[in-house]
């Protein structure tokens, strides 16, 4: 049996609490209040969505299909209600459901993990490896007649070794969705992450790099058959205002989230560039601590940091240290998939992903966002530095 402690249940809306407890800590991951700051010209631009009154799949919603069709270079993109929905519709629009298998990662956000088990087939776990992405040849070896798919995870926004899955996809006659929640912007050989599988699917979450306030997200596919079903999907299955062809969801992506979307996609290329560049200078600050494990940095992909995961020594008296010193070093996450105790019911055990286990023992987040100064940068070092010499 898998060992996870059940905590309390929930009997409240927790997270402003949590906010409130970690927001004053400084760098932090949250830095929405700066990046926000513009808001009245985007009051502005909602002044003009409650004039025209286009609150649903509005204007705005057509607008950010189009330029995210630019930057990913796909056929055509949807988008919906949130990062898990484009992970569960791609897959209801696949035809996956009771019986099938998922191959994914252990090593994620609860969403990959939930929008499968959701679309009522089984998560099947295969470990990852040094850079916390799934390792290919582990998928291979997860394989049975039952597998449908393979959901592989860019995590922290470093893509997954796409040319190895999308082969062994191919040969075993199965299609991809890509969880590219953490990786717009992403590449793999100079192809945008997101666009090699059947369907990428990305989030607007606020604390992802391009994000909205509120839920949005939105998926790309160049199969026109998906995209036909998609559409349909995230709308009440209707052709038209009086005919439905297929019972399903409400998950549109709201006009009013769109533009401060759109608003946002002017910056992103800042966003990007100033999450890379503050990586690679936390990169040479830290190179010489023997305590400390860098990100891992492959040839030919750009990795856009939606995080900075270090792998370290002591990681809970590390991160004590640092959030007693004010900074908002965090831990992404602590628990895998497969001890949680929602797998419960699918019978996996400590043990059986020792590399997933050892990533969530030694994994530790500093913020790298584009408001975090050299300055912070130097200081977070400097405190981890500290910690060690001590
Ligand atoms: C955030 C996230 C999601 C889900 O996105 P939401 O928009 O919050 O639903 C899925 N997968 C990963 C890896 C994520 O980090």
């Amino acid at each position: 049996m898998n060992s996870a402690p059940i905590s309390a249940p929930v009997t409240h809306n927790f997270l402003p609490e949590q906010y409130a407890r970690t927001n004053q800590l400084h760098p932090n991951h949250n830095y929405l209040r700066a990046q926000f700051s513009d808001y009245p010209e985007i009051f502005r631009k909602l002044e003009r969505l409650v004039i025209e009154g286009d609150f649903t799949l509005g204007r705005a919603v057509d607008e950010f299909e189009e330029r995210i069709r630019g930057i990913t270079g796909s056929k055509y993109c949807v988008g919906v209600g949130s990062g898990t929905d484009a992970l569960f519709l791609s897959l209801k629009a696949a035809g996956v459901g009771p019986g099938d298998e998922v191959i994914t990662t252990p090593y994620t956000f609860f969403a990959t993990v939930g929008s499968i088990v959701t679309a009522g087939a089984r998560p099947v776990f295969a470990d990852i490896r040094e850079d916390f992405n799934i390792d290919p040849e582990r998928i291979e070896a997860a394989i049975t007649p039952r597998t449908k798919a393979i959901m592989p995870v860019h995590w922290s926004g470093l893509p997954c070794e796409m040319d190895a899955i999308m082969d062994l996809a191919g040969r075993h006659g199965l299609f991809v969705v890509e969880d590219a929640c953490h990786a717009l912007k992403a590449e793999y050989r100079g192809r945008p992450a997101g666009s090699f599988g059947l369907t990428g699917c990305f989030s607007l979450h606020p604390l992802k790099n391009l994000n909205v306030w509120g839920d949005g997200g939105f998926l790309v596919t160049d199969s026109e058959e998906m995209h036909r079903q998609l559409v349909l999907l995230r709308n009440h299955g209707l052709l038209n205002r009086n005919e439905c062809a297929v019972f399903a969801y409400n998950s549109r992506l709201d006009s009013l989230q769109a533009i401060v979307a759109n608003h946002l996609l002017d910056k992103i290329d800042h966003i990007t560039e100033r999450r890379i560049a503050n990586s690679l200078r936390l990169d040479e600050l830290l190179a010489d601590l023997p305590e400390v494990r860098l990100p891992v940095r492959p040839e030919a992909v750009r990795q856009v940091h939606h995080l900075y995961c270090l792998r370290v020594d002591r990681r809970d008296d590390l991160q004590r240290f640092l959030v007693e010193s004010g900074i908002d070093a965090k831990i992404h996450y602590p628990i895998p998939m497969h001890l949680q105790p929602a797998a419960r019911e699918f019978g996996y055990r400590a043990g059986d992903f020792p590399a997933a286990e050892q990533a969530a023992a030694e994994e530790l987040s500093l913020p790298v966002h584009e408001f975090v100064a050299d300055h912070e940068l130097e200081q977070m070092a400097g405190l981890v530095r500290k910690f060690y010499r001590a």
